[in-house]
C-alpha cells in the first residue's frame, strides 16, 4: 500500500530514533495551546485540497505557529471545494465560512496553487511532495459516489445526486450532465439524507425563487423548462432511521404549493412501538413530531390537491432499474417492500418481503453517499473504509505505522459525512497534531527548503499552470459583477478554459 519512497522516508526517520515515539498516540492527542517550535527554522507544509478541511487546517497552523509556510494545492482553478460546488444555492448563509477561507488564502505565509492536481503523474506525486515538504496534509475530500450495485443502474436517466448537485452548482466536469427533467413529471431519489433533500428542494422550488441565488444560468434555464412535479424519496428502512436532519426536512414542509406526503400511520405506529427511545432522543422526537404534523396520511402519494408533491416513502429497497413501463416515463424503478426487525434506531434491519412495486419516473437520483479514492498509487488508502487510514489525523501505512510528516483532514480522514462545523473541528485536530509534532521536534524544518520546493514546482510546471490567489480573486470579482447584472450574488463561470481566460486577461 505504501510506495517505496514513502517507506524509505519512514525508515530514515525511524533510524533517527523517532519511529517508536511516532507510534504512540495519546502523548499528542490533547495538544492545543500556542507553541514555541523546537527550531526557529521555517516549516513548509503542503495541503492537498483547497476545501473546508484544507483551509481550516491551514488556519489553525497560521494562528498557532509563527514560522510556517503553507502551499495549498487545489485541482480546480477555484478553491473552497464543496462549499462552492456542494452546498445548495438557496443556503447562502452556509457559505459565510468563505470569509475565513479568503483570509487564509490572503495570508502572506500561504500560497494558493489552483488548477493543480496532486497525484497527476510522477512530477506531482505524493512521494514527490513528501520529499520536499516538512509535512503534507491530505484533505482532498470525496469526489466519487457509492453505487447500489443493482441491474440497470447504468441506464441513462440514473444519475448520482453528487453529479446532479455538481451540475446545478457549476462544477466544470458536471456541465454536460443534461438531466432529463422533461420526459416525466416524477423523479425518484434513492436514499434519505440531506443531499437528497437538497436535490428534492431544488427540483420542486419555483425557479423564479432560485433565480435570486447563485445557481448557474444553465441549471436555471433547465429548471424553468422542467416538467417535474412529484419527487419521491425512498428509504429501505423506516421513519426512525432516516439520515437527514430536522432543519432540512422542515424546509420541505414549507415549499409553497408542494404537498408533503408520507405514511402517517406508519410513523405513528413506529413512534408508539419505540416510544421509550423516541422520548429519550430529543432530536429524533422533534423529527417525528414534524412528520406527524405534516404527513397527509396518504400512503400512496396523491398530491392533496396541490400541483406538486414531495413523498417520503419508507421500507423499500431498489432491486432493479427497468426501461420505462409507462408511456412518458423513461425508467421504472423496481423496489422490494421491506419490514423492520431487531430494534429501533441504527439497530433496525430491513428484511425483504415477497412484495414488489415499480415506480415510473424520468430520472432516478442515487443519493447514498460520496466516496473517496487514493490520491495516487503510492498513497496510503483503506479501500474497505474508504478513507486515508490515520490515528487522530496522522496517516498510517498498511501495517498501522504512522507515516512521518503525512496527515489527513476532513472527509478523506473520517469518511464523507458531517457538516462544515464538524469538518472544521476535525481539521483543527489535525492542525494540532502537526503543531504537536513541530513542538516535539518531529518536524524540524529547514529554511533552505524554499529553494528545493520552488525548483520542484517549476520542474512540474506548477508555476506556469497554477491559478494564484490574486487570479482567483479576479475570477471571483468577475463572477460577482456578472451576477449583479442578473440580480444574483454571483454568476459562476462553469468551464475551466473560460476561467483561465478570465484570470489571465
Ligand atoms: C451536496 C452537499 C451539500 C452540503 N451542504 C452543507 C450545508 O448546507 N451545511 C454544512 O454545514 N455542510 C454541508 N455539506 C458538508 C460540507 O460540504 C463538508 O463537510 C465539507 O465540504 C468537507 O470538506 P473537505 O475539505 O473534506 O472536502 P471538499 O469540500 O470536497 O474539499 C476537497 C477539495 O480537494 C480538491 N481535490 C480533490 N482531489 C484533489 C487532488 N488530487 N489534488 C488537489 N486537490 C484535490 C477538491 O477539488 C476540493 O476542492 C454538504 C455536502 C454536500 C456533498
Amino acid at each position: 500500500m505504501l510506495g517505496r519512497g514513502l517507506r524509505v522516508r519512514a525508515t530514515l526517520v525511524a533510524r533517527a530514533g523517532q519511529h517508536q515515539i511516532w507510534r504512540g498516540r495519546g502523548a499528542f492527542a490533547c495538544f492545543s495551546t500556542s507553541i514555541q517550535a523546537a527550531s526557529s527554522s521555517e516549516k513548509h507544509i503542503a495541503v492537498v485540497g483547497g476545501g473546508a478541511a484544507g483551509l481550516y487546517t491551514a488556519s489553525r497552523l497560521l494562528a498557532k505557529a509563527q514560522d510556517i509556510r503553507i502551499d495549498v494545492f487545489e485541482q480546480l482553478p477555484t478553491p473552497y471545494g464543496l462549499v462552492r460546488f456542494g452546498v445548495a444555492p438557496d443556503h447562502p448563509e452556509v457559505k459565510n465560512c468563505t470569509t475565513k477561507f479568503a483570509q487564509v488564502c490572503d495570508d502572506s505565509r500561504v500560497r494558493l496553487f489552483g488548477n493543480i492536481k496532486i497525484g497527476n503523474g510522477p512530477l506531482l506525486s505524493l512521494e514527490r511532495l513528501l520529499s520536499v515538504y516538512d509535512g503534507v496534509v491530505l484533505s482532498y475530500g470525496a469526489s466519487e459516489d457509492r453505487k447500489l450495485g443493482i441491474p440497470g443502474e447504468d441506464r441513462a436517466g440514473v444519475v448520482s445526486a453528487r453529479e446532479f448537485v455538481a451540475w446545478y452548482n457549476g462544477l466544470p466536469e458536471a456541465q454536460e450532465l443534461n438531466p432529463d427533467l422533461e420526459s416525466s413529471d416524477r423523479v425518484v431519489i434513492v436514499g434519505q439524507g440531506n443531499v437528497g433533500l437538497d436535490c428534492a428542494r431544488i427540483l420542486l422550488t419555483d425557479p423564479e425563487d432560485l433565480a435570486k441565488t447563485d445557481i448557474t444560468a444553465r441549471a436555471l434555464d433547465r429548471l424553468r423548462r422542467s416538467k417535474v412535479r412529484h419527487v419521491e424519496m425512498v428509504g429501505r428502512r423506516g421513519p426512525l432511521q432516516v439520515a437527514f436532519t430536522t432543519k432540512e426536512l422542515r424546509e420541505m414542509t414549507k415549499i409553497p404549493g408542494v404537498a408533503f406526503i408520507c405514511d402517517r400511520e406508519l410513523v405513528a405506529r413506529e413512534c408508539e412501538r419505540w416510544a421509550g427511545q423516541v422520548e429519550k432522543n430529543r432530536s429524533l422526537k422533534r423529527m417525528m413530531d414534524l412528520l406527524l404534523k405534516h404527513a397527509t396520511g396518504d400512503p400512496v402519494g396523491g398530491a392533496a390537491g396541490k400541483e406538486r408533491s414531495f413523498t417520503l416513502r419508507f421500507l423499500r429497497s431498489p432491486v432493479e432499474v427497468e426501461g420505462g413501463p409507462e408511456r412518458g416515463a423513461a425508467l421504472g424503478v423496481r423496489f422490494r417492500v421491506n419490514r423492520l426487525e431487531e430494534g429501533a434506531g441504527e439497530a433496525a434491519r430491513a428484511v425483504g418481503t415477497d412484495e414488489f412495486v415499480t415506480v415510473p419516473c424520468g430520472m432516478m437520483l442515487r443519493s447514498i453517499g460520496y466516496a473517496s479514492t487514493a490520491v495516487d498509487a503510492t498513497a496510503p488508502f483503506d479501500r474497505q473504509r474508504g478513507i486515508v487510514p490515520n490515528i487522530g489525523g496522522r496517516v498510517t501505512d498498511g501495517h498501522g505505522q504512522v507515516v512521518p510528516g503525512l496527515y489527513a483532514a476532513g472527509w478523506v480522514k473520517r469518511g464523507p459525512v458531517g457538516v462544515i462545523a464538524t469538518t472544521m473541528q476535525d481539521a483543527y485536530h489535525t492542525g494540532d497534531a502537526i503543531l504537536a509534532d513541530i513542538h516535539n521536534g518531529y518536524i524540524i524544518g529547514n529554511s533552505d527548503k524554499t529553494r528545493a520546493i520552488n525548483e520542484m514546482l517549476a520542474r512540474a510546471g506548477v508555476l506556469d499552470k497554477c491559478v494564484t490567489n490574486a487570479e482567483w480573486k479576479r475570477l471571483e470579482a468577475f463572477e460577482v459583477e456578472a451576477g449583479r447584472a442578473a440580480g444574483k450574488p454571483r454568476e459562476k463561470v462553469t468551464g475551466v478554459a473560460q476561467m483561465l481566460d478570465i484570470v489571465r486577461k
